[in-house]
C-alpha cells in the first residue's frame, strides 16, 4: 500500500472547490444546479488588461522573469501601496507570486517552525489553517459569531496569543463573512498587538476594493504605522479586477521575511507567468473605473440577497460591508429539519433546491452557509425562490 506523508494526510482539499466540483458532477448528470459556491467575480477581465497581455505575447515577453516579479510590476505595486494605503516600500520588500494563495504559502514556509502558533479568527478563508499545517505550524482558531458581526475582539486576540505565537492573520473585508473591521476596531486590535513585539501580522487585503461600508478601507498598518516593520500586507489582482485565472498576488513586508519567501518561491514555481505580470501591471496602473462598475453591481446584488435571505424561515443574515459573499445562519432551518450537520444540510439544499452553497463548518463557523452573489440578479432571484420552496 502506498504510504503518503504525514503532512499531506493532515490537510483536506479546498472545500469550496469541492462544492464547485460536486455541483459540476450533478450538472453533468443532467441536474439544473445553481452554483453559489464559487469565490470569483462573474465579470470578464476588463479589456485594457487583456489587451496588455496580448501585446506582451506579441512582443515576445514570454520568458522567465525575475523570481520576485518584473521591476515594472513591482513599481506598479509600490505605487499602489502608496496611493491606496499610504505605505512606502522598496522593491526588495515586494514579492509577486502566483496568486494570494502562494503568497500565504510562501510566508507560512518561510516563517514557521514545527509547533509555532498562528492566530486565525473564524470564520476564516479555508486555506489559512491548512497552509499553516503544511508548514507544521499550529492554527489557533478564535471563534466569533453573528453577535459581534464575526469580528474578533481585542480581549479575544489577547487571550489567543501565547509564547509560541508567531503570526496573527487579519482578513478584512472577510471571506466568508463579508464583514470589515472599522478604523476604530483595527486601532483597538493594534493596541493589543503593540504589547507583543515578537508577533508578526498578516493583513490579507484581497477584498480591499470590494467594499461599500462607510469609512472606507483601512488595514492594521494604515491605522497603526508602528506595526509596519512586522506586518505583511497581502493583496492581489484576482478579486478587484476579475483576474482569478491569471494567478497574480503580491505582498509588501519586512525585507528579511520577503527575501525568505522569495527563496521558497525560487525553489517551487519561480516567477509568476510573464504575461500575467504585464496584465497585472496594466490593472494596477490603469483606469480604476472598472473596479467601481463591478463594486456597484456587487452592492446591488448584496442588498437584494441579504433582504431576501432574511425573509426565509429559519435563515438570519447580517449585512456585508463588502466582498461578494453573504454568510447567513441556517440554524433555525436546520433545527426545524432535524439536521445537525451543516455539511449534510448543504447537501440537502443541493439535491432538493438544486442550489450549491458552501457549509460554514468549512470556514470554522458551523450553522452558516456561504453564498456567493458573484452572479446575475436573475440567477440570484431564481436561487432564492428555490431555497424558499425547499425551506417551506
Ligand atoms: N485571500 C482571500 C481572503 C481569498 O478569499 C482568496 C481567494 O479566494 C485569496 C486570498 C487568494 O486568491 P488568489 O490566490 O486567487 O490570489
Amino acid at each position: 500500500d502506498l504510504q503518503l506523508s504525514d503532512r499531506v494526510q493532515q490537510i483536506k482539499p479546498s472545500p469550496t472547490l469541492a462544492v464547485t466540483n460536486r455541483a459540476a458532477e450533478l450538472r453533468a448528470a443532467g441536474k439544473d444546479i445553481i452554483g453559489l459556491g464559487a469565490g470569483e467575480p462573474d465579470f470578464d477581465t476588463p479589456q485594457h488588461i487583456k489587451d496588455a497581455a496580448s501585446q506582451a505575447i506579441a512582443n515576445g515577453f514570454t520568458k522567465y522573469t525575475a523570481v520576485d516579479g518584473t521591476p515594472a510590476l513591482k513599481q506598479a505595486i509600490i505605487a499602489k501601496f502608496k496611493r491606496d494605503n499610504g505605505l512606502s516600500y522598496e522593491p526588495n520588500q515586494i514579492l509577486v507570486s502566483c496568486g494570494g494563495k502562494q503568497s500565504f504559502f510562501n510566508m507560512a514556509l518561510a516563517l514557521l517552525n514545527p509547533g509555532d502558533e498562528v492566530v486565525i479568527p473564524a470564520p476564516y478563508w479555508v486555506s489559512y489553517p491548512d497552509m499553516v499545517k503544511i508548514a507544521e505550524g499550529v492554527p489557533v482558531i478564535v471563534e466569533t459569531d453573528q453577535s459581534s458581526r464575526f469580528k474578533m475582539t481585542p480581549a479575544q486576540l489577547d487571550a489567543a496569543i501565547t509564547s509560541k505565537t508567531r503570526l496573527v492573520v487579519i482578513n478584512s473585508p472577510s471571506n466568508p463573512s463579508g464583514v470589515a473591521y472599522s478604523e476604530a476596531e483595527l486601532k483597538a486590535l493594534a493596541e493589543v498587538l503593540k504589547q507583543y513585539p515578537e508577533v508578526l501580522i498578516a493583513t490579507d487585503d484581497m477584498y480591499e476594493h470590494i467594499l461599500w461600508a462607510e469609512g472606507g478601507f483601512h488595514n492594521i498598518v494604515s491605522v497603526c504605522p508602528e506595526l509596519f516593520d512586522r506586518t505583511v500586507v497581502m493583496n492581489g489582482v484576482s478579486k478587484a479586477y476579475s483576474m482569478t485565472g491569471w494567478r497574480i498576488g503580491y505582498v509588501g513586508g519586512p525585507q528579511k521575511l520577503v527575501a525568505a519567501m522569495k527563496k521558497i518561491q525560487s525553489q517551487s514555481t519561480s516567477n509568476p507567468t510573464s504575461i500575467a505580470q504585464v496584465a497585472a501591471e496594466a490593472a494596477l496602473n490603469g483606469d480604476q473605473g472598472c473596479v467601481q462598475d463591478m463594486l456597484q453591481a456587487f452592492k446591488q446584488r448584496h442588498d437584494y440577497v441579504v433582504a431576501a435571505l432574511n425573509e426565509l424561515p429559519g435563515v438570519d443574515c447580517v449585512e456585508s460591508d463588502g466582498t461578494f459573499y453573504a454568510f447567513p445562519s441556517f440554524k433555525g432551518a436546520m433545527e426545524k429539519a432535524g439536521i445537525e450537520s451543516d455539511v449534510e444540510f448543504a447537501e440537502k439544499l443541493l439535491t432538493e433546491a438544486e442550489v450549491a452553497l458552501v457549509p460554514g463548518s468549512a470556514f470554522g463557523t458551523p450553522g452558516h452557509m456561504r453564498l456567493s452573489f458573484a452572479t446575475s440578479m436573475e440567477v440570484l432571484q431564481e436561487a432564492i425562490s428555490r431555497l424558499k420552496k425547499a425551506l417551506a
